[in-house]
């Protein structure tokens, strides 16, 4: 069994604001380096719950910001992470395929969710038919390879979501949003031990799990603006294709982060 695990940071236990990449000081990089530990940690806890769930192997995509916040010398050594520069897409598309189930460990909400932890980046479907955050889009071009979102973990917002469109995946509540910068967190080791036990629960389950499928011909559209606050603007052009998948990859080969990746082929410019 091949597991794929994607990962943000902002749905994680601990996290309740945006991070400062700007922020030079101390108090900032202690705070960062701490997320990033809770990231690692539930993620382990994921990736442990697979192989004894019985995979033979786990991918897990590091797909926050700069793609590169799993402190991976951490992890579960036998799992192998994509990581690095615009983890967003299109390049992680391909290792998607052939894997038997999703796994989505610290997702946050939709752009423009009222009261979520740091909800940004809305995904527009059929001019506003559907709605989708960067979760529920992972799991919709995992659909469209027929592979089955089993798990989620995120706050109570994100997870409402995901049951709306996915009533069968199993979700984990790391915390319930207060407003966009107040959460009642579970303690990260309950967090952990949670997602431990609900990625074994929806693997076990995931024969029953239809993959979400979103049927085409698909116009989309990401939104959002820089304060991350309604109303929002379009990033980038619309696109229409087929599927999901192939508007996603043609609506990312336009953006300003891919165009920058092809034009920087020695790939040593840092975002
Ligand atoms: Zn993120």
């Amino acid at each position: 069994m091949k597991v794929y695990i994607q990962t943000d940071i902002e749905g994680i236990a601990g996290f309740c604001f945006f991070e400062n990449r700007a922020d030079q000081s101390m108090e900032n990089f202690n705070h960062r380096q701490r997320m990033r530990k809770l990231l690692t940690n539930e993620v382990n806890a994921a990736v442990k719950a697979a192989f004894d769930a019985g995979a033979d192997d786990v991918i897990v995509n590091d797909s926050h910001g700069t793609g590169y916040n799993i402190m991976f010398e951490e992890l579960d050594p036998r799992c192998r992470i994509i990581h690095g520069r615009n983890c967003s897409g299109p390049h992680w598309l391909p290792l998607l395929a052939g894997s038997d189930a999703l796994v989505l460990v610290g997702m946050h909400a939709m752009g423009g969710t009222p009261c979520a932890i740091t909800p940004h980046s809305l995904w527009k479907i059929n001019d506003g038919a559907i709605y989708m955050s960067e979760g529920t889009m992972a799991a919709a071009i995992a659909g469209d390879l027929g592979i089955p979102a089993v798990f989620v973990s995120g706050d109570n917002k994100i997870t409402a979501e995901f049951a709306e469109k996915i009533p069968e995946i199993t979700s984990v509540v790391t915390k319930e949003a207060l407003s966009p910068y107040q959460a009642c967190s579970l303690i990260p080791a309950a967090a952990c031990q949670k997602i431990y036990d609900g990625v074994i629960a929806g693997l076990k389950n995931r024969g029953s799990v239809a993959p979400y499928r979103v049927s085409g011909p698909v116009k989309l559209e990401l939104l959002d603006n820089a304060k991350h606050i309604p109303p929002f603007d379009r990033i980038g052009d619309a696109v229409t294709a087929d599927t999901v998948s192939e508007a996603f990859l043609k609506l990312e080969k336009g953006m300003e982060w891919t165009v920058f990746d092809l034009e920087h082929a020695d790939g040593f410019v840092y975002p």
